[in-house]
């Protein structure tokens, strides 16, 4: 019951959590913790306060080549392709289950990890990790092919079945890390796939003890391996020639070397990758409704979130209103450790990208951008301010560029010609989401059918389902994940063409 401390973010989590950080934490290969063949460790950082919380194994392309191999056997031997599939619901229903009941403790890591306040972790990430699971562990068994009315000459039973794609590399993004580990496994082992996982270096922390979940659920050893390390343990895995397909979340810039990198043995790839993505705001919306969620479409996870709605297009009669109720939502957001109950928003990541976020908005403004509210919060820790800019232009780099903070980028339309705001919506490398903000059907969907972007929301953004497809068009990716689409990036086509008489 005592007010938190920024000294001691410790005293705050459960006991469990807190022996859990002075664990030794190793790589998890072939159902095993096995320390790194070179032994290294790799510090890991409370991003609220700098400082060092736990550290984890630091592995070398010797320990992916272990890794590579644990999975190849399991796939190879297949001892989790042939698992029957009902077996394979049950056990990631098990997996929800067990998340569920480690709940708490994940939420701890991931918010000591990652920063985010920890009720939005614990009951929008983790909660969203477990229906994850659920929703994919229905798939397990929903895999089939069709049968083909062929023409060739006689008689034919001509017919194709989807098969697990291999072993899968999944390399992800340090933001919203154990729900992005969620995204990726659930549907790679509901397919029968066998997996490496390698967590960002920033947010290794939820990863480990997912191991220890897919002890306790009984998952074969070999299916899912666990390796910890930087960019460069991702390129040995990109570049081993025993890994079938490679699943990405992060930046475009590393997307391109993935892809650069898996053509080796023409690896499959999905990737999930950047956003500069427009919000509409038109004044037949409910304005009041919409001003705290056009807010929150960027300030959700201190705008560390690929579906950031960052380029906030308002039309010119509500020009005003808006701005003014997006200035004052902004100031009533608390800045703070995750572990507050207090706190709205959290930190960046890193310093790093606390760098990158600052240097974005400066030159922002020296461009001509208006700073309405916002800023550098001058805060201990990789804090920004909720910051508003309005007119904003197309020259500007906070118009163009990812800044993955917490900065809207506003601008005034004075149109309602679709062809003209599918111009502006479009007017980006990227393609990830949008949203239309209007109770004008018309309107609605003509520009959710023009915007070049995989994901389109009316009336709200950020609402993400288990059974909606996700990915870009363009720069922001390749392939879908989630739904019913996911199943495909996991699996391949076989056609049997069976000559009868
Ligand atoms: P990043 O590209 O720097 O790193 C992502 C992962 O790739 C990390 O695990 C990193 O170690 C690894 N990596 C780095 N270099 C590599 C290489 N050469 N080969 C293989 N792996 C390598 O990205 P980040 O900074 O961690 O994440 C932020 C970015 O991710 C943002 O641009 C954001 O838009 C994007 N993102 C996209 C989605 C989505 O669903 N589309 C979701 C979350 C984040």
């Amino acid at each position: 019951n005592k007010p938190f401390s920024f000294d001691n973010p410790l005293d705050f989590i459960s006991t469990e959590t807190r022996s859990f950080l002075g664990q030794r934490h190793k790589l998890f290969i072939g159902g095993e913790s096995v320390e790194s063949v070179e032994g290294g460790r790799r510090d890991v950082v409370d991003p609220a306060t700098g400082k060092v919380i736990s550290n984890v194994a630091d592995a070398t392309a010797n320990d992916v080549d272990l890794a590579v191999a644990s999975a190849r056997k399991a796939f190879d031997g297949g001892v989790w392709r042939t698992t029957k599939p009902l077996e394979r619901v049950k056990l990631l229903w098990r997996i929800a289950e067990l998340i569920d009941k480690h709940a708490v403790q994940l939420a701890e890591l991931d918010t000591l990890d990652e920063g985010s306040p920890y009720g939005v972790v614990k009951n929008g990430y983790i909660a969203g990790a477990a229906e994850h699971f659920r929703y994919f562990s229905g798939w397990a068994n929903k895999i089939n092919g069709d049968t083909l009315p062929v023409s060739l000459p006689g008689d034919w039973h001509t017919y194709t079945t989807r098969e697990p794609v291999g072993v899968v590399a999944q390399i992800l993004p340090w933001n919203v890390p154990f729900l992005m580990m969620a995204w990726k496994l659930a549907p790679a082992l509901a397919a029968g796939c066998t997996v490496v996982v390698k967590p960002a270096e920033d947010t290794p922390l939820s990863a480990m003890l997912f191991a220890e979940i897919c002890r306790e659920a009984g998952v074969p050893e070999g299916v899912v391996n666990i390796v910890t390390g930087d960019g460069k343990i991702g390129a040995a895995l990109v570049d081993h020639a025993d890994v079938d397909k490679v699943g990405f979340t992060g930046s475009t810039a590393t997307g391109q070397a993935i892809v650069r990198g898996a053509s080796g043995n023409l690896k499959r790839v999905s990737l999930e990758l950047g956003g500069k993505s427009p919000v509409f705001v038109f004044p037949d919306a409910d304005i009041d409704a919409a001003i705290p969620q056009v807010a929150e479409a960027v300030y959700l996870n201190s705008g560390q979130a690929c579906s950031a709605g960052t380029r906030l297009y308002i039309h010119e009669d509500v020009y005003d209103r808006v701005i003014e109720g997006v200035a004052a939502y902004s100031e009533t957001l608390k800045l703070g450790h995750g572990l507050d109950p207090a706190t709205n928003m959290g930190p960046i990541i890193s310093a790093k990208q606390f760098e990158r976020v600052n240097r974005l908005l400066d030159t922002g403004l020296k461009e001509g951008a208006q700073l309405v509210t916002g800023g550098n919060a001058g805060m201990d820790g990789f804090f920004v301010k909720p910051t508003l800019l309005r007119d904003v232009t197309p020259d500007m780099c906070v118009y163009r560029e990812e800044i993955f903070g917490p900065v809207i980028s506003a601008m005034k339309i004075d149109s309602r010609n679709i062809e003209a705001l599918a111009l502006e919506a479009n007017n980006t490398e990227y393609g990830l989401a949008a949203s239309i903000w209007t109770n004008d059907l018309k309107l609605a969907h003509g520009l959710a059918g023009r915007i070049r972007a995989g994901t389109v929301w009316v009336n709200a953004h950020n609402m993400i389902d288990p059974s909606m497809g996700w990915g870009g068009f363009k720069q922001s990716g390749w392939g879908r994940e989630m739904g019913r689409s996911a199943m495909d990036i996991y699996t391949e086509q076989k056609t049997v063409a069976m000559k009868i008489g």
